[in-house]
């Protein structure tokens, strides 16, 4: 429930408000605007009798709030949310940024090369796991910390801004020491606990869909976050999972749309993973910004038949600035522009 106070609403008027909500068991949320104030109700997970509310002085009216999620639904805040996650680097405006690097990070002389390549072709920001959530415990798990300092050192040498997953609590405290953005992998989207300690954080956060979650279940672990404080979350379509195993996964363009409908949160594509097929990646990603992504994540290697994971998937540095030239038209085709590091 949403109660928006009249212009003229005094501070006591508001307070008055909040004591109201409290009488409910329900926890005010006073959120100041520029012209007036809205006072929030969270905590409930059903319909409360607001009647009460609307006739206290100063109130304007009072909104139900129909969905499940409430602070992620546009019916809770209607302009888009902007998430800037590094000076000039902002998702939610006209601007479309890309995040493009390897899945993992490898080596100092990978890294490096990676951050250099998608620079030149135009990406704002630098992805690289150092913690890697793999389905085997055999396969390469990332180089941790060491590869957080390396992706700080690539940072400092190109003025990327830095994105990359963190998998537990711990490791949330420590990405967050490196990184201008933390991912949240498909396969932690339900990790309840790291939801919420990101949500007492600062940082922003990616978070993406998991690999059989609806649009809903995605809106509600953002809702995690958000109810604990942290609104500057991007949401990530990465495909979900299907009978198919003619792709990796199943690249939903749908819920591109169908998000920005429902919520005043960014939505940006994982072609990479949405497809897990390297010849796929530049006609979806163009799909995507013509669906009105308001980012991209594509993984970019070096040299992707040495890579340490998702080679497959990966593409070569020459069809990274091919695809981001075609995207740059594709983007003006729709009144945006993709964002460079020339606009900050
Ligand atoms: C990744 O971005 O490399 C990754 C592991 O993605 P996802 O969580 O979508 O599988
Ligand atoms: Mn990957």
């Amino acid at each position: 429930m949403l109660v928006v106070m009249q212009a003229t609403a005094s501070p006591a008027d508001v307070e008055r408000v909040c004591e109201a909500i409290r009488e409910m068991g329900y926890q005010p949320l006073p959120m100041p605007g520029a012209q007036l104030t809205t006072v929030g109700l969270v905590g409930n997970d059903r319909r409360v009798d607001g009647s009460h509310i609307e006739a206290l002085p100063g109130v304007s009216e009072v909104i139900y709030v129909s969905s499940p999620f409430k602070q992620v639904s546009r019916e809770w805040r209607q302009a888009n949310t902007l998430v800037t996650i590094a000076p000039g680097v902002t998702f939610g405006g006209p601007d479309v940024p890309v995040i493009a690097g390897p899945c993992s990070v490898e080596s100092e002389q990978q890294i490096m090369a990676a951050a250099h390549t998608v620079k030149a072709a135009g990406a704002v920001a630098l992805r690289g796991g150092a913690f890697k959530p793999r389905s085997s415990p055999y396969s390469f798990q990332g180089m941790g910390r060491d590869g957080l300092a390396l992706l700080r050192r690539a940072k400092a040498e190109t003025g990327l801004a830095i994105v990359t997953e963190a998998m537990d609590d711990e490791g949330a405290q420590l990405v967050a020491e490196y990184a201008d953005c933390i991912q949240i992998g498909a396969r932690n989207m339900q990790n309840y606990s790291l939801l919420k300690t990101v949500g007492r954080m600062r940082t922003p956060v990616m978070l993406k869909r998991g690999m059989a979650a609806t649009v809903q279940e995605l809106l509600l672990s953002a809702e995690y976050i958000l109810s604990e404080g942290n609104d500057q979350v991007i949401l990530c379509e990465r495909g979900v999972r299907t009978w198919d195993p003619s792709s990796r996964n199943m690249f939903d363009l749908n819920a591109i749309p169908a998000v920005q409908k429902l919520s005043h949160l960014p939505i940006i594509a994982d072609p990479s993973h949405g497809t897990g097929v390297r010849d796929r990646v530049a006609p979806m990603a163009r799909a995507a910004i013509a669906a009105g992504a308001d980012g991209l994540l594509i993984e970019v290697h070096p040299d992707p038949n040495r890579a340490l994971s998702d080679g497959a998937q990966s593409l070569f540095p020459q069809q990274f600035t091919e695809l981001m030239g075609e995207l740059v038209s594709i983007a003006a085709a729709i009144g945006r522009r993709i964002a460079t590091l020339d606009t900050r």
